[in-house]
Formats: structure tokens, C-alpha cells, sequence
């Protein structure tokens, strides 16, 4: 199996997976020759759709008579495009991702060769997702789905439907599964994840949901990931500095330092409100690491345009920049707009928004020398020291000297940044 795409979609291949081999079927990594092959697709850009037609490429050439099953938001949108490629056997859209392994076990049963609901009458939020987690320390948990926002430029709401949630006493039931298999960090992640709860009765919220995880120590750590800056209120921002259970970590997306693109974009706030979400947030947490998605060359963005995106990036106390070239996605409002970028502007502006996310990287981390930070050491080593890393719960890679055993949290002390890592010594196993 090969995943592309969000952490949405990286839960659910972890749960195809499992289920393929609670039914007797052994993994093999997707290089290998196999009997089937299943491509879990994004269509979140162009880029995406080719890097997925690739995936599925080279399966059928591995293996000409395989199974192969492609799934995921490509498979959603565009079953028909996918279809045409010869040797693709089966496609499965977003919510017909939980009968995957039926599908593989009995392919002779008649299963039609496309399966592809429409997303949008879904009502229910699919439950896969891994449930076991060998030498996992940080778990990413699915607690909601779909899309109800429209922004002008976004295929999702289409390839994922409506917004949909896991009900709070499931998520709790589950970080209480994933924390007692060993996990010491769990992320909620969701496609909208600050709408968790608004479709649930009776209704609720993501900050209460956050809170009562932390009042009951169900987990070391919890991480949000990325979460729309309106949903961002005062009760989560409250959590992240005083529960000692929430990471001091948001990633927010910005898309535009430009306020006539921003509108264009239908993004719901402006430039101003982001600075001063930002600027409360640093008040209120110093130490906070913020991250921001950036688009380069939405449809209109002039030169003073992009100038203000570079501008409002390089003031801004950011930990980290993800910056995407515009992708023109059929059946948006984006799509149809005069002034469309030419592909090597976008190229140059993403080039430029990517520089400053390097520098504004490393002076991030490099505050950190000579201060206390607690670090989930993972098992991957980093390349140039030898050490273990792991990640401070304000989500600077670390690499720390000794001989540190995965999945613990230590105090360690930063004595330098190098090779994109704090290197730091333990102060406190
Ligand atoms: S909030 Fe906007 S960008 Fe995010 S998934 Fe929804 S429509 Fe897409």
C-alpha cells in the first residue's frame, strides 16, 4: 500500500492495513511484487493527482496481473480519469474505504469495478484508523471529517463531504487504547478540526473535548494539528498554556498577507485579525511554536500582493512556513477567476516564501539554546550526530547526545543547532 496526502488519509491506510491483516493477508512494502497493490490518492493539487497516477503506474508495472485498487480523494473526484489507466482493477471512494478489505478478499463476488458514492449525502464519520501501534510514540488520532467552509481554492469539501465527528466518548475510549499500548503523544487531527463537534447531538466543541482529555491525564502529551485561525478562541488558547498537557504547538494556515486575496480566497477573516491572533498568542505563551500554511499565486496576486505575503511573513514571530503553489482544482471558484499566475511566477514566490521558512526555522530553534526542554525521543536517529531525536513539546527536532531509549520524555538542555536539530544534553531522564 502507498499513501499520499494528509494525516486524514495516513490513519485510514493504517487502518485498511490492519484490517487486511486481521483477515490473514501479509504487507509487503510497496516495492516489493505482490498480489495486490492499494493507492490511497490526494487531489489536493495537481501535483498530487500526477504523483498518484505515478504510484498506480508503477504498481501495474510490478505486477501486471495485480489487484489494484486505488482509493482516496483522487479516486473521489475523478473515478473516470482513473478508470482509463489500463490495469487499474478497482476504485473505492473516501466512504468506501472501510469495505476495502472485502473487496480484496472476495473479488470474485461480482464487486463492481467502481465504487463511488456521493460524498457529500454522508452522514457518518468512518472508524478507521490503526489500533494497534508497535513502536509508535506519537500516534496521530482521526477525530473528525469532511468540510463545510468552501474556501475558493479547496477540492476537499468535495472529495470529503461535510463535516462529521467522532462522537467525545469514542475519542476518549480510543486515546485511552492508544496511551495504555504505550503512546506517550497523541495528535488530533481532522480535515476541519476546529468544527469538531458542530454536527454532533447534542452539540459540542473541540475546546472542551481538548479540555476534558487533559483533566484526565488520558495521555502525556496531546497535539492539535492544524486548526483554522477563527476557531482558535481564548478557552483553547487558555488550555495550551496551563493544562501541561497541551502542546505549546498550532499550526494555523495564513494563505495570503493580502487582504483583496484573502477575500478572494473566501478565507473568513483578514490580515489584521491573524497578526493579532498571532500577537496574543505570543503574549500569552511565550514559547509557542506557530506554524502557517502560505499560498503563492492565487488568481490576481499581483506583485504588491505577494509583497505584503512577504512582508506580513518575515514580522511575524513564526516557528515554521508551509508554503503551496497555487494548484488550479476543477470545480472551484478559484479555478474560473481571471489573472491566473503563470507557473513559473508561482514557482519563483514559492522559492522566496520557502527561504524565509528556512531561516525563520532555524532562529526559532536556535532561541531555544541554553533552555530547558522536555523532548518525546522517537526511534530514528539523526544523520549527522548518531544521536536519538525527538521533538520538544514546542515541536523543535532535537537530537540528544547519550544513549536515550525511544519513547521516553527527558529534560534535556540545547547546546547548539545543527543539521536542522537542537543538539542538547539530558538534564533529567
Ligand atoms: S477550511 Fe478551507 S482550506 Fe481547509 S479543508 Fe475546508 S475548504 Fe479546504
Amino acid at each position: 500500500m502507498s499513501t499520499l496526502g494528509c494525516k486524514v488519509n495516513q490513519c485510514e491506510s493504517a487502518g485498511i492495513a490492519e484490517a487486511l491483516a486481521a483477515r490473514g493477508m501479509t504487507l509487503v512494502p510497496f516495492e516489493e511484487v505482490a498480489d495486490g497493490y492499494i493507492i490511497n490518492t490526494c487531489t489536493v493539487t495537481g501535483r498530487t493527482d500526477y504523483q498518484s497516477r505515478q504510484l498506480i503506474r508503477r504498481a501495474i508495472r510490478k505486477n501486471p496481473t495485480a489487484a489494484v485498487l486505488v482509493t482516496g480523494c483522487y479516486a473521489q473526484r475523478a473515478p473516470e480519469e482513473i478508470a482509463r489507466i489500463p490495469g487499474v482493477r478497482f476504485i473505492a471512494g473516501n466512504t468506501e474505504k472501510e469495505r476495502i478489505p472485502d473487496i480484496l478478499c472476495d473479488m470474485t463476488a461480482g464487486v463492481p469495478r467502481i465504487l463511488v458514492g456521493d460524498i457529500r449525502k454522508e452522514k457518518g464519520i468512518s472508524r478507521l484508523g490503526a489500533t494497534v501501534f508497535p513502536e509508535h510514540t506519537r500516534v496521530f488520532l482521526k477525530i473528525q471529517d469532511g468540510c463545510d467552509a468552501f474556501c475558493g481554492y479547496c477540492i476537499i469539501p468535495h472529495t470529503r463531504g461535510t463535516s462529521r465527528s467522532l462522537p467525545p466518548e469514542e475519542v476518549l475510549e480510543r486515546i485511552a487504547s492508544i496511551s495504555r499500548a504505550g503512546c506517550r503523544e497523541i495528535v488530533l487531527t481532522g480535515i476541519h478540526l476546529g468544527a469538531w463537534g458542530r454536527d454532533l447531538q447534542p452539540r459540542a466543541d473541540l475546546a472542551t473535548l481538548v479540555r476534558r482529555i487533559a483533566d484526565g491525564c488520558a495521555v502525556e502529551r496531546l497535539r492539535l494539528s492544524s486548526i483554522e485561525p477563527r476557531e482558535l478562541n481564548g478557552e483553547i488558547i487558555a488550555l495550551l498554556g496551563t493544562s501541561g498537557t497541551v502542546c505549546r504547538h498550532l499550526h494555523i494556515p495564513l494563505q495570503s498577507g493580502d487582504d483583496g486575496i484573502l477575500a478572494a480566497m473566501l478565507r473568513n477573516y483578514d490580515t489584521a485579525f491573524f497578526r493579532n491572533l498571532v500577537r496574543k498568542l505570543y503574549t500569552t505563551l511565550p514559547g509557542i511554536a506557530i506554524g502557517i500554511d502560505v499560498m503563492a499565486g492565487f488568481p490576481g496576486e499581483s506583485e504588491e500582493a505577494f509583497e505584503n505575503t512577504l512582508r506580513m511573513v518575515e514580522e511575524m514571530p513564526i516557528a515554521y512556513l508551509h508554503v503551496f503553489p497555487y494548484s488550479r482544482r476543477p470545480g472551484t471558484p478559484a479555478a474560473t477567476l481571471a489573472g491566473q499566475v503563470s507557473e513559473e511566477k508561482k514557482k519563483r514566490r514559492a522559492e522566496r516564501l520557502r527561504a524565509i521558512g528556512t531561516t525563520k526555522r532555524q532562529s526559532f530553534a536556535e532561541r531555544f539554546i541554553g533552555t530547558p526542554l522536555e523532548v518525546l525521543v522517537e526511534g530514528r536517529t539523526d544523520k549527522n550526530t548518531g544521536f536519538p531525536v525527538g521533538f520538544s513539546d514546542n515541536y523543535i527536532p532535537v537530537a540528544v547526545r547519550g544513549g536515550v531509549a525511544p519513547n521516553r520524555i527527558v529534560r534535556v538542555m540545547p547546546k547548539a543547532f545543527r543539521g536542522g536539530h537542537l543538539i542538547a544534553e539530558v538534564i533529567r531522564e
